[in-house]
């Protein structure tokens, strides 16, 4: 069974009563095989993009051909078929590159691995930005039935960085057209956003300082969030994410003489509620963290004490503070509970992807561009952050930027981040893309 309706993408000029463009898609709303979005007409083929306030007041056309946008339709779904993971995105950089190069880009590969940069300039003036694209999947076994299915069990693009590839590539190919900005524009396609921080590797080998970037830019899609609706935070957007692993050490003894050796499992389970204090009682009710213990594990038999006890969990937070904080009230409750029940622990306390902690100022430049877009109404600029991570944020610790979410559209049929039933909604293509030139335009105006 296949649930269909209609929805018209519309881009809203911002003069009053202006359409900008409609396209309209047939979504799958209740098949089992999971959601997706397919075009079924094309009325205007071109999007006409009013470009930011303050920047100019002449609206431009950007042209994107049926053929355009079956291209990368395809691409996209080509993509979806055959997902790689972090640092293993050596198939989707070779067609990143090679669409890249088709467009008269400087392409530089092999940054971080698998990371892809293409290089556009226009005009004399020495300004530059960032757009950026995250490329790899995630170890899932996807469950949609569609033609375009992962190919590879275990792999799936189950978050939607294939429709965010194409999207970029979208964007490049309307800018390499009508380069009508004064500066340069560097287009990131970066690997392992899911694992092991593929931005900070970029970083590490000077991406910012070959191209003299001066600010930063990211988009996700967000399913939940109306089709081609944005929101814009203009400070965290999303969590940092630490992890701790706590090995507890007493005496093995024999279970019914207790007294005879020191007992990690009665302390690590007193650890681990000790450990909800933290969030409850020592961070600002204000404030946002979280902190699970989502591993535990000890002994192998029914009569013994076992020596050791081992904890495993995460923490997220949406500011540094608050995560120095935590991790403080951590090792003090480590501490404290094995000297109460004389053991010895030993906490091994990893910082992962720090909070996306958004630029105000380049906040607002995104939401008006988006509101330009899209129409007021459906740019989002007050959404609570969210406690997932994203190492976005590392170019957003080096750099100025904004990290922005697209609607994605209904989760129905479990069209979920990181479910086996996600699908990419392809309606978001030119919507992407037309924020992606605008925004360029907008950082990166032409002087008169
Ligand atoms: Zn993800
Ligand atoms: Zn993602």
């Amino acid at each position: 069974m296949r649930g269909f309706y209609a929805p018209a993408v519309t881009l809203q000029s911002s003069k009053p009563g202006e359409t900008l463009g409609i396209r309209r898609y047939s979504v799958c709303t209740s098949a089992p095989a999971g959601c997706h979005a397919d075009p079924v007409e094309s009325e205007p083929l071109a999007l006409h993009c009013h470009i930011a306030a303050g920047i100019s007041d002449t609206a431009s056309m950007i042209p994107l051909s049926s053929s355009d946008l079956a291209s990368l339709t395809d691409l996209r779904r080509d993509l979806h078929a055959h997902p790689e993971l972090a640092f293993e995105e050596h198939r989707t950089a070779e067609r990143v590159a090679a669409w890249l190069a088709d467009l008269g880009l400087e392409v530089s590969p092999g940054w971080a691995g698998t990371g892809v940069v293409g290089v556009l300039g226009a005009g004399n003036s020495g300004r530059c930005i960032g757009l950026r694209a995250d490329m790899d999947a995630l170890p899932i076994d996807e469950l949609n039935h569609f033609p375009h299915r992962s190919r590879h069990p275990g792999k799936m693009h189950a978050c939607g960085h294939d429709g965010h590839t194409a999207m970029l590539l979208a964007a490049a190919t309307l800018m390499a057209r009508s380069a009508s900005f004064d500066g340069t524009v560097v287009f990131i396609f970066q690997p392992a956003e899911e694992a092991d921080g593929g931005a900070r590797a970029m970083i590490e080998q000077g991406l910012l300082e070959r191209y003299a970037i001066r600010s930063v830019y990211g988009l996700h899609n967000w399913p939940g969030l109306p089709a081609g609706h944005f929101a814009v935070h203009a400070g965290a957007a999303m969590a940092g994410t630490d992890q701790f692993r706590i090995m507890l050490q007493g005496q093995a003894a024999h279970a019914a003489m207790p007294h005879q050796g020191r007992d990690p499992v009665l302390a690590a389970c007193a650890l681990v509620q000790a450990l909800q204090s933290i969030v409850a009682r020592r961070i600002d009710p204000l404030d946002a963290a979280v902190l699970s213990v989502t591993r535990v594990h000890a002994g192998t038999a029914y009569n013994v004490i076992p020596e050791l006890a081992e904890l495993g969990g995460t923490v997220r937070t949406l500011s540094p503070t608050t995560q120095g904080q935590v991790r403080r009230a951590l090792e003090e409750l480590c501490e404290g509970t094995a000297r109460g029940y004389g053991l010895e622990v030993d906490l091994d306390y990893r910082p992962g992807y720090p909070p996306t902690i958004n630029d105000s100022a380049e906040a607002a430049r995104c939401a008006a561009v988006a509101e330009r877009l899209v129409g007021a109404e459906r740019v989002h600029r007050h959404l609570p952050p969210s406690m997932g991570a994203e190492d976005f944020a590392y170019f957003l610790q080096e750099r100025p930027g904004c990290y922005v979410w697209l609607g994605n559209g209904e989760t129905d049929g479990d069209c979920r981040l990181h479910n086996p039933r996600y699908d990419f909604n392809d309606a978001l293509l030119p919507i992407g893309a037309a924020y992606w030139h605008a925004l360029a335009h907008a950082c990166l105006p032409q002087q008169s």
